[in-house]
């Protein structure tokens, strides 16, 4: 392959690596560019199995016990994502379904706005009582990117903002080698209050906080959501299966592209993660473009 091709979104991976702190390929062997996103579920091999030294992806260890208990609750609304959500990208990009209307019983929110009102004043959960602030999200209410994470930490506590923190400086980083500001995307997390400690989320506080963030997605209309970390990840698919499986692929949700990859927390603990993770933002950044531009009023 030459290295011509290794040219992704104008810029080469280990120009990439160099700017995400990550150092470069050495000898590794190049990853095969995704042409297109059929090819995405297969494509998108990292060198090792990631499965045999997954990180705890994200800031807190993920209980099975609990996941599962939420996963039946949501699925119960119906919050849920559809059967779509683990089919394999579809033969022609181009012909990606669109956003598929929700039909469950989620509080009609009018807006974004109307959203973060209800969650400043939210009770549905404990976490309000210890939480500083709310962190509804932020962002282009009309993005085409949308990066969903698990729960505010210290920083975003204090300030309101998602992903400002550490991990958050690294996201913006991700984003810019793609030619993303954060402005231009909306940034989200499953949680709205932060969890004291930053323990894990526990089932019925992600039950609880669930509709505002499928809302979001509803009313933002992403055309690629990107999942950080095995929280989202697992929240968002409804899977207990491990982000070293999930990742590579292109899931959907409510008719969504789908691309999961390692919460920017887990690069900061293991920078040998960012060369994968770099793979799945070029992948979610391919599909960006490739998507169809919806008719106007949609
Ligand atoms: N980790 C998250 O998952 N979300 C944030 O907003 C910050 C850190």
């Amino acid at each position: 392959m030459g290295e011509s091709e290794l040219v992704l979104d104008g810029m080469t991976i280990d120009e990439a690596m160099r700017i995400l702190g990550g150092g470069t390929r050495g000898g590794a062997s190049a990853p095969r560019p995704i042409r297109n996103a059929e090819q995405a579920s297969v494509a998108v091999t990292p060198d090792r199995d990631p499965r045999v030294d997954e990180p705890a992806t994200s800031s807190r260890e993920i209980n099975d016990s609990q996941l599962g208990d939420w996963r039946a609750a949501l699925r119960a609304t119906g919050a849920a994502p559809d059967s779509m959500a683990r089919k394999s990208a579809p033969k022609n990009p181009d012909a990606a379904p669109p956003i598929v209307p929700v039909s469950y019983a989620v509080p009609a929110f009018e807006s974004l706005d109307d959203i973060a009102k209800h969650i400043a004043t939210c009770t549905k959960c404990p976490l309000y009582s210890t939480a500083l602030n709310p962190v509804p999200g932020e962002g282009n209410p009309n993005a085409d990117f949308m990066c969903v994470g698990e729960a505010p930490g210290a920083t975003e506590d204090e300030t309101g903002r998602p992903f400002v923190g550490a991990a958050g400086q690294l996201l913006t980083k991700i984003l810019e080698a793609i030619g993303l500001r954060r402005e231009d995307v909306f940034i989200v997390n499953v949680l709205k209050h932060r969890p004291p400690g930053n323990r894990n989320p526990a089932p019925d506080e992600v039950t609880a906080c669930s509709p505002y963030l499928v809302r979001q997605i509803e009313l933002v209309k992403p055309k690629v959501i990107l999942a950080l970390g095995t929280f989202a990840a697992q929240t968002l698919l409804d899977t207990k299966t491990s982000i070293g499986k999930l990742r590579g692929q292109v899931h959907r949700y409510h008719g969504v592209p789908l691309i999961v990859t390692y919460h920017p927390a887990a690069l900061l603990r293991n920078p040998s993660w960012k060369r994968p993770t770099w793979e799945d933002v070029q992948l979610a950044h391919r599909i960006l473009n490739s998507a169809p531009v919806p008719p106007p009023g949609t």
